[in-house]
């Protein structure tokens, strides 16, 4: 169906084809329905006046009322600037003009009240505003003084008269032609129960408020229809899942009192045990399982996986574990052979090293069911990996890893999807992970293990080093490792690795008396292995290392990790990094290195890292600090598309838009009510405009 809102903007009034061309290509927008989405980034409140003695650096544009004392033209040529000295009753300021000069000039009239609007920067101790809109008072008219919206609009668009007030003007046009095409989404029930104004109503006071009130409600509800359809089309997926997919029914458990009898070196955390259940009703329940468990670094997710590993095998099937690195394979397999050998378990490793004789038997083993486990890369994706049963598949640090390849481990097993589970340390907070995953089920281990004592963080700076050296040097003394990062960011490769090499060196020359480790992403895999088992072992006692290490390492006896120019990394980073240690007895110490000279929100970063040791409390901050578009994930969820939403300022809409597709789906599954209709149109025609929603898994 072609509607009014499929037209292209070339048919708007005042627009024509030119400028058309240009908003296709610079804002990437073609059609009426478009370009009403394109809500204005903010208002200017024409309500509010300054006083010259308020204004301060942080005030984008002011308004004020003040009369000119005196006109200048000040420099020649090229540096000509017309100055205006302005005051009211609490102070003078300045204006300037650049360009213009002659024309600006006869409008200055000394005396008279007059309204000025812009920017205003400081200048030593004065404030001044650049090329100021201005209008003398008597002439201000009075609907002027309602919200003015500011749309967002490029340099390229401004030289063709299709600045801000330009796009206004257009969008005054369309929004009147608009609003009797304009149908509602949501439906009646939701509308009243969350408060909502109509859909109309809200497109109107979105672009042209009336009031500072209406404004609200109307960025509200537009925000509430934004989750509201995402939420129910995860929510639509994962009822689709569960209905169609059926699962294996793992519920058997004699491995697992054995080894819970006999041989568990510790007490589960009561946060692991609520995990385990969660996981073993799915397992059990005849419907695939899809869960997520969140757990902060250290928490204790490995353990979670191997007795889920031995219901699976408990039941007659197999389990694989995938992890997102060599290292990290290597050290699941290293780790879960032990427990896998007690049990009299057969397990394997599988990653892009593997010799190919080797492959071949693994091959073989997996598919006439004689391997239990297998432990691996990507390499286990491969489609020449088949399992006689596969019937549990482990992914470990997710966000590594595409949905697709999720998915490509569902067809691992001819008869039933095997069971998934997805482990990350990648704290995201609560909405987000709703959004990103809300097709999975989510299990939490939000409990460290007793007894570990809190990491104690840092921040030195670069000065500071031989102090820093001193630690170390007392550290390892006591029998200590210490880790030191260094940043590797990818188009700077070689820099990295010079600063790397570098500072390999002067830990050489500091320490002569304590063997060092180096690792870095350029070295062959096996020898990334070889230097990484030593450490593990204890024969080296400092591992110089870039960003491999980040991820699930496990040296419990490592206490100290030294971050150099921790300004560069990103807060889940430095979060990761600084769990590699404190996974032992002993204090452990995470020292972040940085030179003096800090941006705001480098400084905001390594404050919140000395501040707080919970992972969700840093996914906060850093989802404040950068958005939800930059992490990972978001990309393929349809999320980074929100129009209006902000998933780190609209959590509570959020809550409350899932929650009614919840109630929703759960009255009309199917969405055949009459009153409901308006929702599988709107469902049928984001699926027609968005093409990216079929990326979501
Ligand atoms: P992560 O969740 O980061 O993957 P791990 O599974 O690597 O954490 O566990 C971190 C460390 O804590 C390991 O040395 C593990 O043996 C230990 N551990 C796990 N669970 C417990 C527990 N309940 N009590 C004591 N130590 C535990
Ligand atoms: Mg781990």
């Amino acid at each position: 169906m072609s509607s009014f809102f499929d037209t292209k903007i070339e048919f708007l009034r005042g627009m024509g084809p030119q400028k058309a061309a240009l908003i296709n290509k610079e804002l990437n927008i073609f059609t009426y329905g478009e370009l009403l989405q394109h809500y204005p980034f903010r208002y200017e409140d024409r309500t509010r006046f300054f006083k010259i003695r308020e204004i301060n650096e942080d005030l984008e544009n002011v308004q004020l009322i003040a009369k000119i004392r005196k006109v200048e033209t000040i420099g020649d040529g090229r540096k000509k600037r017309l100055v205006a000295h302005i005051f009211d009753e609490t102070g003078e300021m300045e204006l300037t003009w650049f360009k213009g000069i002659q024309w600006v000039v006869k409008k200055l009239v000394t005396g008279v009240p007059f309204v000025f609007f812009g920017k205003p920067n400081r200048f030593g101790r004065k404030f001044s505003i650049a090329h100021p809109e201005m209008e003398p008072l008597s002439q201000v008219q009075e609907e002027k003084s309602f919200f003015q919206p500011v749309y967002s609009t490029t340099e390229k668009l401004r030289a063709r008269y299709l600045d801000s007030k330009g796009i206004s003007k257009i969008m005054e046009g369309l929004v009147q032609a608009a609003l009797p095409q304009i149908q509602e989404t949501l439906t009646l029930e939701i509308i009243q129960r969350f408060n909502l104004i109509g859909k109309r109503d809200a497109i109107r006071q979105i672009h042209f408020p009336e009031s500072p009130e209406l404004l609200k409600r109307a960025r509200f509800r537009l925000k509430f229809e934004e989750f509201f359809y995402v939420q129910l089309r995860l929510l639509k997926l994962k009822l689709t899942r569960t209905e169609k997919s059926q699962g294996q029914i793992l519920n058997q458990t004699d491995l697992l009192n054995k080894f819970y009898n006999e041989y568990i070196p510790f007490e589960l955390t009561e946060a692991q045990k609520r995990v385990v259940r969660e996981a073993f009703a799915d397992m059990k329940s005849g419907k695939q399982m899809n869960r997520l468990i969140q757990g902060d670094v250290g928490s204790g997710k490995t353990m979670v996986a191997f007795i889920c590993i031995l219901i699976a095998i408990s039941s007659g099937a197999q389990a694989c574990l995938m992890a997102p690195t060599e290292i990290l394979a290597n050290q699941h397999y290293e780790g879960l052979k032990e427990y896998a050998d007690l049990m009299g378990l057969k397990i394997a490793l599988l990653t892009g090293s593997t010799k190919k004789s080797a492959r071949k038997i693994i091959h073989e083993m997996l598919l006439s069911g004689d391997l239990h486990i297998i432990i691996g890369t990507h390499a286990l994706l491969e489609d020449i990996v088949q399992f006689k049963n596969l019937g549990l598949a482990i992914v470990d640090e997710q966000h590594r890893f595409g949905v697709a390849q999720r998915a490509k481990l569902w067809g691992k097993n001819e008869n039933f999807y095997p069971h998934v589970l997805v482990m990350t340390a990648t704290p995201i907070p609560r909405t987000l992970a709703m959004t990103l995953y809300g097709d999975l089920d989510i299990s939490v281990i939000d409990e460290l293990p007793a007894g570990r004592k809190p990491i104690q963080t840092v921040h030195r700076y670069d000065k500071d080093r031989l102090k820093v050296f001193g630690f170390i040097r007392k550290q390892v003394l006591e029998g200590r490792q210490v880790y030191i990062v260094y940043p590797l960011i990818e188009e700077s490769d070689k820099m990295d690795l010079k600063s790397l090499m570098d500072g390999y060196e002067s830990i050489c020359r500091a320490f002569p008396e304590f063997p060092v480790s180096i690792v870095h992403g350029d070295m062959k895999a096996a020898d990334k292995d070889f230097e990484m088992q030593r450490f593990v072992k204890g024969e080296t006692k400092i591992m110089v290392a870039t960003t491999v290490i980040e991820v699930g390492v496990n040296v419990p006896n490592a206490s100290v990790m030294i971050v150099e120019n921790a300004e560069r990394f990103g807060l889940s980073q430095l979060h990761q990094l600084r769990g590699r240690v404190g996974r032992g007895a002993d204090q452990s110490y995470c020292i972040l290195m940085s030179k003096y000279e800090l941006s705001k929100d480098s400084r905001v970063r390594l404050d919140t890292m000395v501040r707080t040791n919970n992972g969700f409390e840093i996914a906060d901050v850093d989802l404040k600090l950068r958005g939800p578009g930059d992490l990972m994930g978001t990309q393929q969820s349809g999320i980074a598309d929100l129009m209006i939403a902000d998933l780190s300022k609209d959590a509570p809409i959020l809550t409350l838009a899932r929650d009614a597709a919840e109630i929703l789906l759960q009255n009309d599954p199917e969405l055949n009510n009459p009153e409901n209709a308006m929702v599988l149109r709107q469902i049928k025609s984001q699926k027609k405009h968005q093409m990216n929603w079929s990326r979501i898994s």
